[in-house]
């Protein structure tokens, strides 16, 4: 293992430890959560290295950057679209990525609809919510997020899996829990109307400042990129 290596391994430790035992102060069983390393920015080499570690799954957030990578690592990977996605690249993700984390609006979903439609194959997506309120954060707001899951839900080639936020970057990650709070109880909510064809079985919350907490309000899925890869460059 050369150094690079050593020390991604040692981040990951570092951050199953944190996890499970967030996992644990929150009384959820231990396979509650899973880990989407985040590799937008991050070369191919660096990848290989967190799948010898254990990594399954990795986000990335632009179209281009996530398919150059799909065709160069041999590792098998889940890959998942986990930024903002236009319409006129939908085409390309198709097949690609496992989860699109992001779908923050109709025309979108209907463009992942139209596009799995023509392919023949059902796409998973989690919708974004903002639920802090910043204007630069995307996502449906929170008193919206369940008549896109409704209309989702009437989509047959779109399974919707559950929902997805970005707490705003505070120092404090305990900042960001309302955010976390909010999003579960969006979900609980699309749940109690019981939509047929919907599942909430996935929140997707928690970055490397805040995981922990996310973990505790219910995150199924958390996106760790800085933690386990280190600063990004540019
Ligand atoms: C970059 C990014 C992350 C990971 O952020 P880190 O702070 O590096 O862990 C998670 N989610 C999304 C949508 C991102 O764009």
């Amino acid at each position: 293992m050369d150094d690079r290596e050593t020390r991604i391994a040692h981040n990951l430790d570092t951050v199953r430890n944190r996890m499970n035992a967030a996992v644990e102060r929150a009384g959820r069983p231990a396979d509650a959560v899973r880990l989407v390393a985040v590799t937008k920015t991050v070369g191919v080499e660096d990848i290989e290295r967190v799948a010898r570690h254990g990594v399954r799954m990795v986000g990335e957030n632009r179209v281009r950057d996530g398919l150059d990578k799909i065709s160069r690592v041999s590792a098998p990977l889940e890959w998942h679209m986990i930024g903002a996605l236009q319409r006129r690249k939908v085409r390309d993700t198709i097949g690609r990525f496992g989860l699109i984390h992001s779908v923050d609006r109709v025309k979108l979903a209907d463009e992942i609809q139209k596009r799995a439609g023509s392919a023949g194959v059902v796409v998973p997506v989690l919708i974004e919510v903002n639920t802090s309120g910043e204007a630069s954060k995307h996502g449906v707001s929170p008193d919206r997020a369940r008549d896109m899951a409704e209309y989702t839900a009437g989509l047959n080639n779109i399974r919707l899996r559950g929902l997805m936020t970005m707490a705003p970057f505070v120092t404090d990650p305990e900042d960001a829990r309302p955010c976390f709070v909010r999003l579960r109880k969006c979900a609980q909510e699309i749940e109690d109307i019981s939509v047929p064809g919907v599942d909430m079985a996935e929140l997707s919350m928690g970055m490397s400042n805040d995981y922990e907490v996310a973990i505790e309000e219910g995150a199924t899925l958390v996106r760790i990129g800085t933690a386990i890869f280190g600063p990004r460059q540019g």
